[in-house]
């Protein structure tokens, strides 16, 4: 029986509601975020879409069955009301199911789920909110936090550096009266030096006709939030934290890498989906092997590679001679050439290298002594994933934030080596064809694994960073503190230091 002590303390408690974007990349570390928050007493109830509540819901549920207060709730998106046709895919509602010519009108849809939330909060929910924390790609939630008379907090499931950079391009104006999208300019207003291109880093959601409204209202919203919640931590890039910080007036609480809050393989293994492979045999596949000898190769929940690309990767890894882990994905995205060329490449390289017909237990395996290093993205959860597991990565970007998280990587940490792609192969307004070939996979891969004196500095800067990841999340470290201060920061009745 709870003593009066308990319940005055329960009716105090923060109550956040998560508003992520329906995206893995998203949604995972705001679980995450929620479960940290929840351990430290405050009520959080996470909004979701029905098909992408259905992939974190075993971890969601694992979590209130051990007793902490988190909840998961599901709209369905309202298409119609958009004008969207019936050409819609049914259950799309999601980066990653959803074909990239309806992705306007499903962020005017998601918008709509402001009423549902509303009324959810009001009749079913348990206590009413003290704080919305929204997706940074959520706008409407300025409007969904003023209705309800609580703060709203903006999460970014992006790196301080990234944020930064974005940032100072856009205020300082840098891309003004350069024509060539391929031209490098310097970011302003930092003290190291760093050269982009529009390319890469065209702003949030710029560049794409016909979404300049969309853009200005995440901008506005961003402006105007409360704060930020950063799956970062400090120690990586203080400077950063602190830039991003002063730049927008606004307190950062940096709370990650939110992947450490699982210390149990079950819970590792069922984070984000449910895994194409049986964990205990990937366990048993990589004990088989010797510490740190396995590459991963993994690009995310959303990029895609054309049939090309796949077999120069495919090649590439083979002929570097290490075992690996590569993530290709459900059989259902490629054609029938990448097809006939992975199951191939399955048997040729039997023994010595897996490949993951559909989602793979990331964290867990990049957590496994066998893992040597991680040929990623860049996506920001995949590099922070990487840094908690003290890994070097080859890092090959896809589109938006990853070309800066790629700077991160080799430029800002010195973890990383390059495949030298310097424009997206994703999301792109042309048809322009961009192929890393195999040899340079094959360098690429063997530098990180091996790479003589360069390659051991960049391991030891993978492992020193790892531990100061773990140290950030136990007790006493800086992320953990900053969970416990947001918990404690929006309780009932709290008010807020609004930094000078
Ligand atoms: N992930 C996973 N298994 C997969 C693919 C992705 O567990 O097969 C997880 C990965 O660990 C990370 C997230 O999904 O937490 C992907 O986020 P990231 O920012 O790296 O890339 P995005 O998917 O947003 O491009």
């Amino acid at each position: 029986m709870s003593t009066d002590e308990e319940v005055k303390a329960e009716a105090a408690a923060a109550h956040f509601v998560f508003v992520p974007l329906m995206a893995q990349g998203h949604i995972i570390p705001a679980v995450d975020t929620a479960l940290l928050l929840a351990t430290q007493g405050a009520l959080c109830t996470i909004v979701a879409t029905p098909s992408t509540a259905a992939r974190v819901r075993p971890t969601v549920e694992s979590a209130r069955r051990s007793g902490l207060p988190v909840s998961l709730v599901d709209f369905p998106l309202d298409y119609a009301a958009v004008g969207l046709p019936d050409g819609v895919p049914g259950g799309a509602d999601n980066m990653d199911n959803l074909p990239p010519e309806y992705m306007l009108a499903y962020f005017s849809a998601v918008a709509l789920l402001r009423g549902p939330i509303k009324a959810h909060l009001r009749d079913r929910a348990p206590r009413p909110p003290t704080c919305i924390v929204s997706d940074f790609c959520h706008p409407w939630t300025v409007e969904l936090a003023a209705s309800l008379g609580v703060p709203r907090l903006s999460f970014f499931s992006m790196c301080a550096f990234c944020v930064l950079c974005q940032h100072n391009v856009e205020r300082f104006n840098a891309y003004d009266g350069v024509l060539d999208y391929n031209h490098p300019v310097v970011v302003p207003g930092l003290e190291k030096r760093f050269e982009v291109t529009r390319a890469q880093a065209p702003g949030f959601f710029r560049g794409w006709p016909g979404w300049e409204k969309f853009a200005d209202d995440v901008e506005r919203a961003r402006a105007e939030a409360d704060g930020v919640v950063m799956n970062t931590f400090v120690e990586m890039e203080p400077e950063y934290v602190a830039g991003y910080a002063a730049a927008r007036a606004m307190k950062v609480w940096t709370v990650g890498p939110v992947s450490l809050y699982h210390q149990h393989a079950a819970t590792l293994a069922a984070r984000g989906n449910t895994a194409a492979i049986d964990t205990d045999d990937c366990v048993r596949w990589l004990d088989d092997r010797e510490p740190g000898s396995v590459v991963y190769v993994s690009f995310g929940s959303i990029a895609h590679a054309d049939p090309k690309q796949i077999s120069e990767l495919g090649l590439g890894l083979e002929a570097s001679g290490y075992p690996f882990i590569w993530v290709v994905k459900d059989a259902g995205r490629h054609d029938e050439a990448a097809l006939a060329f992975l199951r191939e490449l399955e048997e040729r390289v039997a023994g010595r290298g897996l490949l993951v017909w559909g989602w793979a237990p990331q964290a867990l395996i990049l957590s496994h002594r066998a893992a040597g290093a991680f040929v990623t993205h860049c996506g920001w959860n995949s590099t922070l994933e990487a840094v908690a597991a003290g890994l070097p990565v080859v890092t090959w970007p896809h589109f938006t934030d990853q070309f800066l998280n790629e700077k991160m990587a080799v430029e800002v940490l010195g973890i990383g080596v390059s495949v030298g792609v310097k424009e997206p192969v994703m999301y792109r307004m042309d048809e322009k064809d961009i192929v890393v070939g195999r040899e340079t996979v094959e360098a690429a891969v063997r530098s990180a694994m091996d790479g003589g004196e360069d390659g051991e500095e960049r391991r030891c800067k993978a492992r020193a960073l790892a531990v100061k990841a773990r140290a950030a999340m136990r007790e006493g470290g800086s992320s953990h503190a900053n969970i416990r201060d947001l918990a404690k920061s929006f309780q009932v009745g709290a008010t807020q230091d609004t930094p000078e």
